[in-house]
């Protein structure tokens, strides 16, 4: 195999440090077959566009925080925690093991006063449409894909998990399925309920946007190969060597799914799994 049989990672917004690895995994992962494949993706920035027509797409949180069903009260104290802890999440001088307790404080904090707003769970879906939240161009070729091959998809979030659900089912109108979405806020992952059908799937495609979506496939169970796809969304000139170093394939500025797509067609290609013997 060679990485040239998919297009779309010899376009230029696509980075790898080691492209002879990354051709490696991907040989491994389609030798293994669709049945152990599963897909874990962080929300906000990932699924979600960055941007959209120059302007900032706002994160699952802010959906909320900053429409009309949230009171004037409670977005001010949403903002105090902002300015708390927002600080501390773009410090370079702490490492995310130093960052993670007290992004789930935060997280914490901002989820209780928006579940004592009592928001109505039928005006979410209006709320959400007036939003300018939109998930990256192509994303319904990506669902239906999974869904077509049986790929569980993990989803996770920082956000509340009321309006991310909105988020998808505005956009994707299948039965969820396959989907599961994880809290970040209720730490390490559990290898119990309905993570239990993730176990026998060693080989997992890992799809995020920071450095700290790394560690969303730290609870999967005797992994045998991982694909790790980043999204540079930003500050790509500052990021772009952590983010290389870090992550097996770096999307730099694409607010498409066109390679997670692209790769995931070619995983679950018949062809490759099954190489006919001549
Ligand atoms: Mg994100």
């Amino acid at each position: 195999m060679n990485l040239k049989i998919i297009p779309e990672l010899s376009s230029p917004s696509v980075c790898m440090r080691d492209p002879q690895r990354v051709e490696e995994i991907i040989k491994a992962m389609q030798k293994a077959g669709t049945s152990t494949i599963q897909v874990i993706s962080d929300f906000d920035m990932t699924l979600t566009r960055f941007a959209y027509n120059g302007k900032r797409c706002p994160p699952s949180h802010n959906i909320l925080n900053n429409s009309r069903l949230t009171s004037e009260e409670c977005k001010a104290q949403l903002k105090d925690l902002l300015n708390t802890y927002h600080p501390i999440e773009i410090d370079s001088k702490q490492t995310a093991e130093e960052k993670l307790p007290l992004m789930v404080e935060w997280w914490t904090k901002a989820h209780t006063l928006l579940v004592q707003q009592r928001i109505r769970k039928d005006l979410l879906q209006d709320v959400v449409k007036e939003s300018d939240a939109m998930l990256r161009e192509l994303y319904q070729l990506f669902f239906d894909h999974l869904h077509e091959h049986s790929i569980p998809l993990l989803i996770f979030s920082a956000g509340l998990g009321d309006v991310l659900e909105e988020v998808i089912l505005i956009y994707n109108k299948r039965e969820r399925g396959l989907i599961h979405i994880y809290n970040k806020r209720e730490g390490a992952l559990l290898n119990t309920g309905h993570f239990q059908e993730l176990k026998s799937r060693h080989n997992v495609l890992l799809v995020g946007d920071s450095l700290g979506d790394l560690t969303m496939a730290d609870g999967v169970h005797s992994m045998e190969n991982i694909l790790q796809i980043g999204f540079l969304n930003d500050k790509v000139e500052e990021r772009k060597t952590s983010y290389l170093n870090a992550y097996d394939i770096v999307l730099v500025k694409d607010e498409t799914m066109e390679v997670p797509n692209a790769l995931l067609l070619h995983l679950t290609s018949v062809l490759g799994h099954c190489p006919v013997e001549r």
